[in-house]
């Protein structure tokens, strides 16, 4: 792991969740996560490729948790690999949700790029800060480390104007920065690229649509390598149906909904994000393999919210042929996307109109047995791509660190 090995920082306002890669191995050596920051109940857990284990670490902060998470990370490379992490490790990859429009790539960071980080914080307040919180605690910790930040939002920033602009008054967006960003990038381009790579083709001659299906989900159309269209907007809330977002609704609703239950904005959009989607619409849980299990029993409202989401879900993914002209692959990823042979088939049926023809035995092996594919000969072509985002903003980081490195 020598010189190569990225430590890869995720982190929430009480959560951080970390990955340790070898990056000329491909490899992830150790991941985990740290929940609950400030409560007494405070978590830490981490898991390697054979062992796994939890530790309580009780009030822990971010930089008590980060603290706790290197630690341990010196404790298993010392007993697995020999040295010393501090000694090995090349890097530190954050992962950053909003970039606004001043970062179109993955960035090393300096203090000007973590002033920018924090000046395009409004644009996801409950997100940017967390993050750079984290950078924050790990330059403390790693003073002499390159750190990098990648973006989820960066990918999308080749959108042309006509598909980023809300049609409100362009003031907005000159003066307020209102548009649509979308999110989930590092994972499109991560999945985008394997797709050319399963299908031995250059990615800068592909036609792709790509469905991030997880608990957030989104869809992206990608022409030649660059992102052209995405489902998500200003905001994570906007285009499908989400675990606990409900995508789009009616821009009135807020203030229908405040009117006949007498409740203030925040608790609108608190509504729409946290308690919509898949558990509003079911009543029963967020999670599609619990409805899964729920509608087979006969839950008829389990079995709608399925309905409704896989519904959405193919108009979506038929909206985004637009920008394509053609599509060579349909991409599906994520939780859902990568383990749900129900809502693939489902969509896919739905989608029959673009040339889709699901291949059932394909799909129920997920597209193992068949280099990702879940469709029948002839059809158009439908894949199965596993994300790794910790793999891309680790492959991001080494590469900045190797450029700083000729450079300097
Ligand atoms: P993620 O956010 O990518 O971890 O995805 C979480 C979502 O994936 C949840 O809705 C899970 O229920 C769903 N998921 C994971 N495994 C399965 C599975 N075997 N079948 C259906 N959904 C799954």
């Amino acid at each position: 792991m020598n010189g190569s090995t990225i430590l890869v920082i995720n982190c929430g306002s009480s959560s951080i969740k970390f990955a340790l890669i070898d990056t000329g191995a491909d490899t992830q050596l150790v991941s985990g996560w740290a929940e609950r920051l400030g409560q007494p109940e405070a978590q830490l857990g981490w898991k390697t490729e054979d062992a796994r284990g939890s530790q309580p670490i009780a009030r822990a902060d971010h930089r008590g948790a980060m603290e706790a998470i290197i630690d341990r990370l010196e404790e298993i490379v010392g007993s697995r690999y020999g040295g010393t992490l501090t000694a090995q490790l090349a890097g530190i990859g954050h992962r950053v949700v909003h970039g606004g429009e001043s970062f179109t790539r993955s960035t090393a960071i300096t203090s000007a790029v973590l002033a920018e980080i924090e000046r395009v914080s409004h644009l996801a307040p409950l997100h940017n800060p967390a993050n750079v919180l984290g950078i924050k605690t790990a330059q403390a910790l790693f003073p002499h480390l390159a750190q990098v930040a990648v973006f989820d939002t960066a990918f999308h920033q080749t959108l042309p104007e006509h598909a980023y602009l809300y049609a409100l008054p362009y003031e907005l967006y000159e003066q307020h920065g209102v548009r649509r960003y979308g999110f989930h990038g590092t994972s499109h381009r991560y999945v985008t690229r394997r797709a050319a790579q399963m299908l031995d083709r250059p990615d800068a001659d592909l036609a792709l649509i790509s469905a991030h299906l997880g608990n957030g989900c989104s869809a992206a159309a990608v022409l030649n390598g660059r992102s052209v269209d995405t489902t998500m907007g200003l905001t994570p809330l906007e285009g499908l149906v989400m675990g606990t977002r409900s995508g789009d609704v009616d821009p009135s609703l807020h203030e229908f909904l405040s009117n006949q239950l007498g409740i203030g904005l925040a608790d609108v959009t608190n509504l729409l994000n946290k308690k919509s989607g898949l558990l509003g619409l079911s009543g029963l849980n967020n999670d599609m393999r619990a409805l899964e299990a729920a509608s087979a029993a006969g839950d008829h409202r389990a079995q709608l919210a399925i309905d409704v989401f896989c519904y959405r879900l193919a108009k979506y993914l038929a909206a985004l042929a637009v920008p394509l002209g053609r599509i060579d692959a349909m991409i599906f990823t994520g939780g859902i996307g990568e383990n749900s042979a129900l809502v693939r088939a489902k969509t896919l049926d739905h989608l029959a109109i673009l040339g889709f023809r699901v291949d059932a035995e394909r799909n129920a092996g997920h597209g193992r047995q068949s280099n990702g594919a879940i469709t029948q000969d002839g059809s158009t072509l439908a894949l199965v791509v596993p994300t790794n985002e910790e793999a891309m903003i680790a492959a991001d980081t080494i590469e900045l660190v190797r450029q700083g490195i000729a450079e300097g």
